[in-house]
C-alpha cells in the first residue's frame, strides 16, 4: 500500500489532516505522521508566506523519508490586524503552540473594535511534495501547493471545547452562532479552510495510489 506523510506535529491538526483524507475516499493509503518515521532535524518556518512554509515542511519529510510528503501551514488573519497574525499565529503571544495565551492576547487587542469590523479568516496552504522519481513515473509534479479560506468574525469571548488554536474565538459566516470550538469535527472539516484546501490535493492523491497499484 502506499505510504505518506503528513508532516505535522500539532497533533490537533494531524487528526483533522487524517479525518479529512479519510473522508475524501483515500483509503487505499497508508497515512503516517512523524511519530511513525525515524525522527530528522527539521527546517525552522521561517518563509514569508503560508506556501513558503507548507513547502519547507513537506520538502523535509520527502529529503529524510523518501515518502511523498502533505504539510500543512495555516493560521489567522484578523482584518483589524491587517492581516495578522497570519504565518505568526501559532506563536503570537511568543512562545510556540501556546493557544490559549494567544487567544487571551488577541482578545486583548481586539478590546475596542466593535462588532462590523471584527472580520477575520483562517488559511491553509497544503503542500504536497513528491520524489523526483515517483512524480516523473506518475507524471505529477513534484510539488503542488493548493489553498483554503474560511471567512467569519471574532467573538468577544472564548466559548467551546473542540477544534484548537483560535476556534473558541471564531464564528464561521455559514454558522454566525456559534464558534468552532463547538462544531463537531465533522461540519468542521465541512466547512474549513484545511478541509477545502485538502479537497484540491485528493485527485492527485488519487492519481498517486492508482499508480502505485500498477
Ligand atoms: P502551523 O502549525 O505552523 O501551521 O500553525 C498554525 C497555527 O494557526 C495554529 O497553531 C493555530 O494557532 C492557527 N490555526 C491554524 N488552523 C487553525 C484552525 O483550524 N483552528 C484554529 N487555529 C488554527
Amino acid at each position: 500500500m502506499l505510504q505518506i506523510l503528513v508532516a505535522s506535529r500539532n497533533a490537533k491538526k494531524l487528526r483533522e489532516l487524517h479525518r479529512v483524507l479519510h473522508a475524501a475516499g483515500i483509503t487505499d493509503v497508508e497515512l503516517l505522521s512523524l511519530r511513525d518515521v525515524p525522527e530528522y532535524p527539521e527546517t525552522p518556518e521561517t518563509g514569508a508566506t503560508f506556501a513558503d512554509n507548507a513547502l519547507i515542511k513537506a520538502r523535509d519529510g520527502v529529503r529524510h523519508t523518501g515518502l511523498p510528503t502533505v504539510a500543512d501551514d495555516s493560521g489567522i488573519c484578523v482584518d483589524a490586524l491587517n492581516g495578522m497574525p497570519g504565518v505568526l499565529s501559532a506563536r503570537w503571544c511568543g512562545k510556540h503552540g501556546e493557544d490559549a495565551t494567544n487567544n487571551a492576547l488577541l482578545l486583548g487587542q481586539l478590546a475596542d473594535v466593535p462588532e462590523e469590523r471584527r472580520g477575520a479568516h483562517y488559511i491553509s496552504v497544503c503542500a504536497l511534495a513528491l520524489p523526483a522519481d515517483l512524480a516523473t513515473a506518475v507524471g505529477l509534479p513534484e510539488e503542488t501547493t493548493v489553498e483554503g479560506v474560511w471567512h467569519g468574525t471574532l467573538r468577544t469571548e472564548p466559548r467551546g471545547e473542540e477544534g484548537f488554536g483560535y476556534d473558541p474565538l471564531f464564528s464561521p459566516e455559514e454558522e454566525p452562532g456559534t464558534t468552532v470550538a463547538e462544531l463537531s469535527a465533522e461540519r468542521k472539516d465541512e466547512l474549513s479552510h484545511r478541509g477545502k484546501a485538502l479537497a484540491q490535493l485528493v485527485e492527485p492523491l488519487k492519481q498517486l495510489a492508482a499508480a502505485r497499484k500498477l
